[in-house]
């Protein structure tokens, strides 16, 4: 034993031991713009007593990859910034950041409030805990505001918002519904008001100014910018809702991979200028359709045709490059749908955020109880093309509505 611990200690280490424990580190001082890619299950520690001393929740060092590395504190602490809040859990997907704010908020016999013209799959998900976890999810008219306090009950524990929907392009009354909200004491402690804020990207709406509590970021869309990742945010200022929302990220294991917080980081730089060049290319392509015969309304927050403008004026600075337009009710689905498929800029697929602009035929009915418009809805996502191309590729398609596509001359 003696002569082999002798061994081990004079003796260079075997090849298979050499390969693994390199002697060459890289000199230090090495610095550049873009955000370091730290790939890690395991974390070192120093000794024993540096690894008893670190828990998962302190976000002053590091303790295992799933809770995150330089590169993951890095981006969580940019989009604090940007959203104006203190604290940033990221998740695996937009949907994942809403499943995680649900599970950190809510236990069977609570209540939850979800707007009836929401992100669908944050729909489904609340039917969904109400049939398996004994949870109450209820839908609510968006368009509420403050009367939503006949509706918050002892047990209600989370009120979801979204603003504006992103398919009926609602704008709610966010700071309303704050308010009432956090009038309403149950149980000994209020509901917390959540925002799908993926619209305005954090841009255009300052949520924690208005009175959101938490406010939940898709970085699939503008963040990324790529049509590349999926990754998902929730953002808090408060202490004790983060400590809620990083036992939720702990227990369910929702971590991400840090090259894709590396494909994140590097949208970040341009998304003001996207997000504005987005909004000013759908302004133009919203005031053409706006003047065409086929199109009863234009549902863009920033017209006012759309349920909500007057709020969306005094609460938003932008509005970026998705809404909505309502067919007139002559032509049926079988035709908008033929629009749809006549396109050859826009791309028909979900999500946004990127460089190509797409176009979505929903059907509201199912979606949005009362929905007055009886005319299809059709969505357009304005992705960064010159307008023009985008209003042409619009009016040539328009023509098949008139059953004689040679009926649309040049661009407007
Ligand atoms: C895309 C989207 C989500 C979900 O994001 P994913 O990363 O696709 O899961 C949530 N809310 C809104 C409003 C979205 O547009």
């Amino acid at each position: 034993m003696a002569d082999d611990q002798d061994h081990a200690s004079s003796q260079p280490p075997r090849t298979a031991t050499a390969i693994i424990h390199s002697g060459y580190e890289a000199p230090a001082g090495f610095d550049a713009f873009p955000l370091a890619v730290h790939r890690a299950s395991t974390v070192v520690f120093e000794n024993v007593a540096a690894m008893r001393s670190r828990t998962w929740q302190q976000k002053s060092g590091y303790t295992y990859g799933l809770h995150g590395t330089p590169t993951s504190f890095t981006l969580e602490a940019r989009l604090t910034e940007i959203e104006g809040g203190k604290h940033c859990m990221l998740a695996p997907s937009g949907l994942a950041a809403i499943s995680m704010i649900d599970m950190a908020l809510l236990k069977s016999g609570d209540d939850m409030l979800i707007p009836d013209n929401a992100y669908n799959p944050n729909r489904d998900l609340g039917q969904w805990m109400a049939r398996h976890f004994g949870i109450s999810t209820r839908f609510y008219d968006p368009m509420i505001g403050a009367g939503i306090k006949d509706l918050i009950r002892p047990e209600t524990r989370l009120v979801w918002t979204e603003a504006p929907g992103s398919v009926t392009m609602e704008v709610p009354d966010i700071p309303a519904i704050c308010a009432a909200a956090h009038a309403a004491v149950g149980q000994g402690s209020r509901p917390v008001v959540a925002l799908d804020n993926t619209w305005s990207a954090g841009l255009a709406f300052k949520a924690f100014d208005h009175g959101v509590d938490i406010v939940m970021q898709a970085l699939t869309k503008y963040q990324s910018g790529g049509s590349d990742v999926l990754m998902g945010a929730v953002i808090t200022r408060d202490d004790a809702l983060n400590q809620k929302i990083e036992e939720a990220h702990m227990r369910l294991g929702y971590g991400v991979g840090m090259d894709d917080c590396y494909l994140v980081s590097r949208g970040l730089p341009s998304m003001k200028l996207r997000f504005d060049a987005h909004d000013a290319a759908a302004h133009a392509v919203a005031r053409w359709l706006k003047s065409r015969p086929e199109i009863s309304r234009v549902l863009h927050p920033a017209f006012e045709d759309c349920p909500g403008h007057a709020t969306w004026k005094r609460d938003f600075t932008g509005a970026g490059g998705l809404f909505s337009v309502i067919f007139d009710e002559r032509h049926p689905e079988a035709l908008t749908d033929r629009f749809v498929d006549s396109l050859k800029l826009f791309k028909i697929g979900y999500s946004w955020g990127g460089a190509h602009s797409l176009c979505v035929p929903y059907r509201v009915k199912g979606m949005r109880a009362n929905w007055p418009h009886a005319g299809q809805l059709v969505r357009f996502y304005i992705g960064l093309e010159d307008p023009r191309d985008l209003i042409a590729d619009i009016g040539q398609a328009l023509g098949v509505l008139q059953g004689d596509a040679s009926s649309f001359h040049g661009e407007g």
